[in-house]
């Protein structure tokens, strides 16, 4: 089988693998779909930054957003047979400590852990190798890269939708409308919030009406009054920043309501505020939320299919695996919405 190794330096080499024997309770995936995050172009496409050992690349197999249907179980395997639509949590966590027992393996730090296309091989390869406790099942009425976009993107969006408790109350800003930016714009409207979304690209800002945002504007320095007008003087009662910028950040806290509800979901960079203005006067609740677990995740795929959402509306480009170089090309350029590998033969 083929499979992609990102060496750094925006190299993307295609190399040729066995094809892997699941062992016990392992299940071989075909892959179907594998999205493009935008943490690998900040920790791994243009030179490997991971510093702590969750972050670390290992030089393996990348890709951390699979999707696809199971080809084979390995023994003591139960819930998943051959022919099975699955979709991956990305991260395998040592499975005992108390992240891993609440389901948020993100958070695991036993020297066991190990996520796809970081330290053990990922999704951008023809089959994919998982542990059968890491896998959902994906709901027929989701694409595979729906799936795809969950097991990261949209996750990640979804468990700040659930910190920021929003509901159809709620005026919703959200701040950079990248894939995981999109993915909140779209979960929020489908609970019922008016959204407001905000980026530098306008490009991104059509695709952000395409996922129900009812009012877009481009980022910049009046952007705060203007969200101020947009929600009649009183700012938004919820704001999520998926940018990881300081303006980004610092916009998100300016332009909630007092009283509101902040999430910082974008990674990366740093930010200075006075708090005094902008957070105690203001009687805010500021959350950092990471990723989510994987109980969210089986709610978000059940939400997703109930309620007809497709998170692949999000993708703007596809490629074959054979060019992958193009795809991390096209999404490095960050004009695009969600870049994804597909498989043709799903
Ligand atoms: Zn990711
Ligand atoms: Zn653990």
């Amino acid at each position: 089988m083929q499979g992609v190794i990102l060496p750094g330096q925006a190299r993307v080499e295609i190399e040729e693998f066995d094809r892997p024997e699941p062992g016990p309770g392992q299940v071989l995936v075909k892959m179907k779909a594998s999205g493009l995050c935008g943490s690998d172009l900040r920790a791994i496409y243009h030179e490997h930054r991971g510093s702590d050992p969750n972050e670390r690349y290992q030089n393996v197999i990348a890709g951390h957003e699979p999707a696809g249907r199971v080809v084979a179980v390995g023994p003591g395997v139960s819930g998943f047979a051959a022919g099975d639509r699955v979709v991956a949590y990305h991260i395998v966590g040592c499975g005992h400590c108390e992240e891993c027992r609440k389901g948020f393996m993100i958070g695991c730090h036993s020297p066991g852990r190990s996520a796809y296309g970081w330290q053990r091989n990922g999704g951008h390869a023809d089959f994919l190798l998982a542990e059968a406790r890491t896998l959902l099942h994906l709901p027929e009425e989701l694409t595979y890269a729906d799936g795809a976009l969950v097991a990261c993107g949209f996750g990640t969006a979804y468990q700040g939708i659930l910190r920021a408790d929003v509901s159809g109350r709620d005026r919703v800003l959200v701040v950079g409308l990248g894939p995981v930016g999109l993915g909140a714009v779209m979960l929020a409207a489908s609970s019922g919030a008016e959204v407001i979304g905000v980026d530098l690209v306008p490009e991104r800002l059509e695709l952000a009406e395409k996922a129900g945002a009812a009012n877009v504007l481009l980022g910049g320095e009046d952007a705060s009054e203007q969200i101020l007008e947009l929600t009649g003087g009183h700012g938004a009662e919820v704001a999520l920043d998926c940018s990881g910028s300081a303006t980004g950040r610092t916009l998100c806290l300016e332009a909630a309501r007092t009283w509101g509800r902040v999430v910082f979901l974008g990674e990366g960079g740093s930010v200075t505020f006075e708090p005094s203005p902008l957070l105690l006067h203001k009687q805010l609740t500021l959350h950092g939320s990471w990723v989510c677990g994987m109980h969210e995740m089986g709610q978000l795929l059940e939400h997703l299919a109930r309620k007809g959402l497709h998170p692949d509306a999000t993708v703007t480009h596809a490629f074959p695996l054979s060019e992958t170089k193009r795809a991390y090309e096209a999404f490095d350029a960050g004009r695009t919405g969600k870049v994804v590998i597909s498989w043709e033969d799903a």
